[in-house]
């Protein structure tokens, strides 16, 4: 059967293109939304759906999940279509103007328009390189999406960046112990948080690594070599947050057909690409003075949803009406 076409498809279903397809329903344009991941969110859910986020206009704190759940709830507002689990892999645009996309899986979707959001790809987190890992799966942490589950647990972070220095602080009230090892002489990540880890006496052992997991059906402890004497010692464990950097794949992007840059994609200030009828928007649309974060992205988002559908109608409105003069919200 041939799928049914879509005014617009949003690829990308992180914060960004969340907010996207809000905004495309303002505008009454028939919506679906890819994403790669089993569920929405993009950088949040994925690395820090924990953290306070601090930096968006009239929300001075708020969870990642909790923002990522309110932009899913107001996407969902004009019901679009989600296909989750999907990774697309090439976009064509046919002879007669609608792209063909297709995904990893062999699913082929239609579109009038495209609208750009993949961040920088997907991501995959680089395992623990230790023997016997593989033994204790469930024991190994490389996201901390529910902080509760090791509430009381001895907690080794293997890691020296940003996150790992990040989820050292936050777990210092929860689990019975925190110690943090890396292989490095100095921690990789700010200095001022590297800082407040040293002095919140978390114990912190710099220029090692964790080489096995030892324990009987569950972990209990690990063996961390010194990288200057390849001194061995051991401490005891429950849970280990490993933090060894992410692979960000962008894929074939590049041969889809528009211009790219050094960043992701290259956009005008109407978010369009160089082929007409593709738009980008939030961390992967490139052009001067850009700013990657995420309040910077939900401006963006609406820009690329009304010159998609302004290319679509080029009599319609040039934007939508604010939500409290559209009928959805009146009643
Ligand atoms: C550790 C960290 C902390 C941060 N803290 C803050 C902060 O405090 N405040 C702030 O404003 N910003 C912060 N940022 C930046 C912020 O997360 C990004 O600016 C924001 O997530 C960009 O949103 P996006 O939707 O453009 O991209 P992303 O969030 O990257 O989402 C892109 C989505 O596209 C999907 N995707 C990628 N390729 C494909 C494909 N081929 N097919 C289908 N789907 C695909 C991905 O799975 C992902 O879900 C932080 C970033 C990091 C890494």
């Amino acid at each position: 059967m041939k799928p049914s076409l879509f005014d617009v498809t949003i690829i990308g279903g992180g914060p960004v293109g969340l907010y996207a397809a809000f905004y495309s329903g303002l505008r009454a344009m028939k919506t679906k939304i890819i994403d790669a991941e089993p569920d929405v969110g993009g950088k949040i859910r994925y690395f820090y759906p924990e953290k306070l986020i601090h930096d968006i206009g009239g929300i001075p704190e708020i969870l990642g999940a909790d923002l990522v759940a309110n932009l899913k709830k107001q996407a969902e507002t004009f019901d679009p279509t989600f296909v989750l689990n999907t990774r697309v892999t090439s976009v064509v645009k046919q002879n007669d103007g609608t792209f063909y996309i297709e995904t990893e899986n062999g699913e082929v979707h239609l579109s009038k328009t495209i609208v750009i959001a993949v961040g920088s790809g997907t991501y995959k987190m680089n395992p623990l390189k230790a023997r016997f890992a593989e033994n204790y799966a469930s024991a190994l942490h490389y996201h901390l999406r529910d902080l509760e589950k090791l509430r009381n647990k001895k907690v080794v972070i293997s890691g020296g960046g940003d996150a790992a220095l990040d989820a050292a602080l936050m777990l210092l009230p929860i689990a019975k112990s925190v110690e943090l090892i890396y292989r490095g002489d100095d921690f990789k990540g700010y200095e001022e948080r590297a800082k407040t880890v040293l002095d919140s006496g978390i114990q912190t052992h710099l220029h090692h690594e964790i080489t096995s997991l030892h324990g009987d059906k569950t972990l209990k402890e690990i063996e961390f070599t010194c990288t200057h004497s390849g001194k061995n010692k051991r401490i005891a464990c429950d849970a280990i947050f490993v933090n060894h950097g992410v692979e960000v794949d962008i894929g074939n992007m590049r041969d889809w057909g528009f211009e790219t840059e050094e960043w992701g994609i290259t956009v005008n200030h109407e978010m369009e690409t160089t082929m007409p009828g593709i738009y980008a928007c939030g961390d992967v649309a490139c052009y001067p003075r850009k700013i990657r974060i995420i309040q910077a992205g939900l401006h963006e988002g609406p820009i690329a949803i009304n010159s998609a559908k302004n290319y679509l109608d080029p009599k319609a409105a040039p934007e939508a009406m604010v939500s409290t003069h559209h009928e959805h919200f009146m009643n």
